[in-house]
């Protein structure tokens, strides 16, 4: 071994290893680290995006992700805890977002509707490009749901989620266990359309935009400010409502 060469032992846990190379997985190994390197640098050449981190020791004492990695070190990487209690230990990221918003990639636009379903604010266009991702998620401060590692490796994104499951409804499921959303959904208040919030509006006002038969048939009708659209609780809107009960109930 020649003299400035960094060589540390990474551990990673629970479902982080998902992201390894199978030789990696469940097991320490020791890794040569490029000059410098800090932990979020080689946690991510190994192949784990850094928003699925949510704690790093480093000789059993919790570091920041710009923590530069020495010879010898030895690193133990976690993924979000589900129930073991870390407030005491410093996490890795400086503090969560205030408020839970979302930027969809162009393929979870099945979670993305879902999600505006239950009323998170999402934003979704299947021509989003990863630079754009990551643009919209640093102006306006979203958290990227995406099932490509790469895009959560870039630098400006800060809060991210890689979705594993495949069928929209697990996606959900995944996305409000993780992030403990069930609390704070709040079903049809939100456009499924453009993402603009509904609001409550007197049936006189729009009597005249409705189709025949629905003024006899309903009371209530709320419209976006986005698209102008009405809506009411008509055939598709209990079909929508019971889907979205069934996806509230918490799985036993
Ligand atoms: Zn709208």
């Amino acid at each position: 071994m020649h003299a400035g060469t960094t060589i540390a032992t990474f551990r990673f846990y629970e479902e982080l290893n998902d992201f390894l190379a199978p030789e990696r997985r469940g097991r320490e190994f020791a890794c040569r680290c490029a000059r410098a390197a800090t932990a979020k640098h080689m946690i991510e050449a190994l192949g784990v995006p850094h928003t699925e981190v949510e704690l790093v020791l480093v000789n059993g004492e919790s570091v920041g992700f710009e923590r530069a990695l020495g010879d010898g070190d030895r690193v133990a990487v976690y993924p979000k805890f589900e129930a073991f209690d870390v407030t005491p230990l410093l996490r890795v990221r400086e503090r969560a977002l205030r408020e839970t918003r979302f930027v969809a990639d162009a393929h979870l636009g099945g979670l993305a509707h879902l999600l505006r379903m239950t009323g998170f604010d999402t934003l979704y266009d299947n021509h989003f490009r990863d630079d754009e991702m990551e643009r919209i998620a640093v102006a306006q401060r979203r958290i990227v749901l995406t099932r490509d590692r790469e895009l959560l490796k870039r630098r400006g994104v800060t809060h991210g989620c890689y979705v594993r499951a495949l069928r929209n409804e697990a996606q959900l499921r995944e996305v409000f266990d993780r992030l403990d959303l069930a609390g704070s959904a709040q079903p049809f208040t939100r456009c499924l359309s453009c993402n603009g919030p509904l609001r409550a509006i007197d049936k006189a006002q729009v009597a005249p935009r409705l189709p025949s038969g629905v003024c006899e048939r309903y009371e209530r009708f709320t419209t976006c400010d986005g698209c102008a659209r009405i809506f009411w609780e008509g055939t598709h809107w209990r079909r929508m409502r019971a889907r979205v009960d069934a996806l509230l109930v918490p799985a036993s």
